[in-house]
């Protein structure tokens, strides 16, 4: 049997660097793929469809929902948010390791579905510096920061269901040390 750990899940509170993360550990492998979700919040200024995220309006989703077309799927911060399961299906496949950055009651939905998952929950180096990092990204207006904020304390206390826990202290430590967790 195939023990190969396939389904990779980061997560981890907004605002701790999960993106930033991802993209770097992608650079290394190209045996690595990134699952992109679906969303109905608005994009912001720099983001693509179809590269960072699908979005959608709230009917669209829900016919989704309707239709099981994802693999799990959440609300956060009063958005849908949700991974297609036909493209992650797909790639595992094709030998990918497919790495899904999802909040955590979607990251407690593949576990508890998928055989073969790895999970790693990346930590802030305390509260404060979680919210120094949200501020500093100045892409959510004063409402979805506090909401974020407020739900992040929830995430912190739920980590230890997790397989992996990386603090996102030093950048580059923690990109390697995600990376050499994947790898092996
Ligand atoms: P953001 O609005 O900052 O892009 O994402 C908000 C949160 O939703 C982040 O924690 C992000 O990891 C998470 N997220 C992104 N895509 C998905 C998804 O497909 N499913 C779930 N459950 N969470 C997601």
């Amino acid at each position: 049997m195939n023990n190969q750990k396939n389904l990779i899940i980061i997560t981890g509170p907004s605002g701790v660097g999960k993106g930033t993360v991802v993209k770097e550990v992608l650079k290394k492998n190209n045996k690595f793929w990134l699952s992109v979700s679906a969303t109905t919040r608005d994009p912001r200024q720099d983001e693509k469809e179809g590269e960072n995220y699908f979005f959608l309006k709230k009917p669209k989703f829900e016919e989704m929902i309707d239709k099981q077309l994802f693999l799990e799927w959440a609300e956060f911060a009063g958005n849908y948010y949700g991974t297609p399961k036909e493209s992650v299906n797909k790639k595992i496949k094709q030998g990918y390791k497919v790495i899904l950055e999802i909040e955590i009651e979607g990251a407690k939905q593949v576990r508890s579905k998928m055989k073969n998952v790895l999970s790693i929950f990346l930590l802030p180096p305390n509260k404060k510096e979680l919210e120094r990092r949200i501020r500093e990204r100045a892409t959510e207006s004063e409402s979805s920061i506090i909401e974020r904020l407020k739900r992040s304390h929830y995430e912190i206390d739920s980590s230890k269901d997790f397989d992996f826990h990386v603090v996102n202290n030093d950048l580059q430590k923690t990109i390697q040390d995600v990376f050499d967790i994947i790898k092996n």
